[in-house]
């Protein structure tokens, strides 16, 4: 569509953005009957955001295996057998979001995403969305059987190229227009209610009027000024973990319109990631510059010292903050470091050609090797760490096992074991931010609240842009959860909105 085509669509709502939160939002809206269309900022090929980058893990509450088989009816009677899928209630999931957030979790939409994730789950999936069980990211095999832990029973078939290509042929075929280098700018008001975008199209500004606006365009993850504004110094140098576009534009646009802020502006989701990783993602490594094994290792920094418990909980706990940690380290970096004994518990991420990784016979000889560490401190820190670990606890990847150390300053609390049986391998990793947990404020029909009291008409929003959710750390698989569930919800409000502000007829001329 060139950019007077665009003009003159007169859709009842625009989506701001393409990826998993914009594409659940332009399917709910259609369904619900309204004309969409939908900008995005990127270009074709990079289009998707951050849902692009994704590994697929997909957090939602389970009774058993029969609310599994309704999310994937494709579970064979085999996998049945052989997978101890045990259950993921949904107080555990509200567990999860408490603890993981301090108790910080917006009530009223952690309790939505919680309690309609099954169901959100269901949908997605007869949306043409597959999934599958996530063998070796969420169970290990113990005594030949897989064990799921940690309430990621299912992950997205193909990740999150498979999850964008699912769900662009569902808009499609739904005859959805999909509008690609067209960042939205401006929102259009008309007092109180938005009515409407303005986006940048062919180095013009294109208007578009339209019955409601759902704003899906991610965080401020991507921009460098806005990092080092919020989250603080040290930031604006991260690496980026997926895509170059999400620079708060959608965040800027809802502010000066008179939106809310809400939620933990200075916080977002990091983790440790390749020290030579590129500055933004790269889809063709998508998440395996990521190195989420930690747990069955140690950490040090420059001065060759750990500087966190690495078995605190599983990764799924502790991931998504451990990696803002790296940035306070000295040269912002940090060597994971592990034995034979665990390396085949290490995932594929750890066995891709672009990895930072040293290796050796001795510890002597990797000291030497660990770029940019003190060797004296680190052997120092390894022989203590041996010494203090309780080895008469036994070894098990799939619980808290308790095998921790005994008198260290920083006591590692899980799977502690001596690092005693070459060859020994180490990582090197940097701090990879994912996104931004600062976002705006929107009611339970994902309607954007206004500063001061109210929601501001026809403006809804869905995803990352959301704020309230995470404080400080986040529950893995709840960020395309999220964008699912707020995504439909905006979709399903907006069609309504954008309904009863065209009269009928306005409608009926446009319908096809
Ligand atoms: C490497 C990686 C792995 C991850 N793994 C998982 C996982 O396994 N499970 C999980 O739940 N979460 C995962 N996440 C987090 C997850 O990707 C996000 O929480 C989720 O995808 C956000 O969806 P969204 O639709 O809100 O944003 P995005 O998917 O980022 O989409 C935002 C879209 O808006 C567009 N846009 C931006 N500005 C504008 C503008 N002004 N105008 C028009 N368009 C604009 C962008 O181009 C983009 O297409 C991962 C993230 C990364 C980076």
């Amino acid at each position: 569509m060139n950019a007077d085509e665009i003009a003159a669509y007169n859709p009842d709502v625009v989506v701001v953005g393409a990826g998993n939160a914009a594409l659940c939002a332009a399917i709910s809206a259609h369904e619900a009957g309204a004309r969409v269309l939908v900008l995005e900022a990127a270009p074709m090929e990079d289009a998707g955001g951050n849902s692009h980058y994704t590994g697929g893990a997909f957090r939602f509450a389970y009774a058993g295996v029969e609310d599994l088989k309704k999310v994937c009816p494709e579970l064979t009677d085999a996998e049945l057998e052989n997978i101890d899928f045990g259950s993921y209630t949904e107080d555990q999931f509200f567990d999860d979001m408490f603890e993981l957030t301090e108790y910080r979790t917006d009530p009223e939409l952690c309790e939505l995403l919680v309690r309609s994730s099954l169901d959100t789950a269901v949908w997605i999936a007869s949306q043409g969305v597959k999934l599958q069980p996530g063998l070796g990211r969420q169970a290990y095999k113990v005594d030949g059987k897989f064990k799921f832990w940690g309430g990621l029973a299912l992950h997205i078939w193909g990740g999150g190229a498979e999850l964008l290509r699912a769900l662009n042929e569902n808009i499609a075929r739904r005859g959805i227009r999909v509008v690609y280098e067209a960042p939205a700018v401006e929102l259009i008001q008309d007092g109180d209610s938005v009515t409407g975008v303005i986006a940048r199209v062919g180095g013009r500004s294109v208007r578009i009027e339209a019955g409601a606006v759902i704003l899906a365009c991610g965080g401020f993850e991507s921009n460098p000024e806005m990092r080092a504004r919020y989250l603080g110094p040290g930031w604006d140098v991260a690496k980026v973990r997926g895509t170059r576009f999400n620079m708060g534009a959608g965040l800027t646009m809802a502010l000066a319109a008179g939106a809310r802020p809400h939620g933990n502006w200075s916080g977002c989701h990091a983790v440790a990631w390749d020290v030579n990783a590129p500055p933004f993602g790269d889809l063709t490594i998508g998440d395996q510059f990521q190195k989420h094994n930690y747990p069955f290792g140690i950490m040090v920094n420059a001065r060759g010292e750990r500087y966190l418990d690495e078995g605190a909980n599983f990764h799924s706990h502790t991931y998504a903050k451990y990696g803002g940690e790296i940035l306070k380290q000295p040269g912002m970096f940090a060597w994971q470091v592990f034995d034979s004994k665990v390396t085949h518990l290490l995932r594929g991420e750890y066995r891709i050609s672009r990895v930072t990784k040293a290796e050796a016979q001795t510890l002597e000889e990797l000291a030497e090797k660990l770029e940019g560490v003190d060797p004296q401190g680190f052997l120092k820190t390894v022989h203590e760490f041996n010494a203090a670990c309780q080895t008469d606890v036994p070894f098990n990847p799939n619980v808290r096992d308790g095998r921790g150390t005994k008198g260290l300053a920083i006591d590692k609390s899980n799977w502690a074991n001596p690092l005693d049986t070459p060859p020994f391998h180490a990582y090197q990793v940097t701090t990879g931010i994912t996104f931004t947990f600062g976002g705006l404020k929107v009611t339970t029909d994902a309607a954007v609240e206004s500063l001061y009291g109210g929601t501001i008409p026809g403006l809804y929003a869905a995803g990352e842009i959301v704020g309230g959710l995470f404080f400080n750390n986040y529950a893995s698989g709840t960020g395309l959860m999220s964008g699912a569930t707020f995504g439909r919800l905006a979709g399903a409000h907006a069609a309504a909105h954008a309904a009863r502000r065209q009269p009928a007829t306005q409608r009926a001329a446009h319908a096809g």
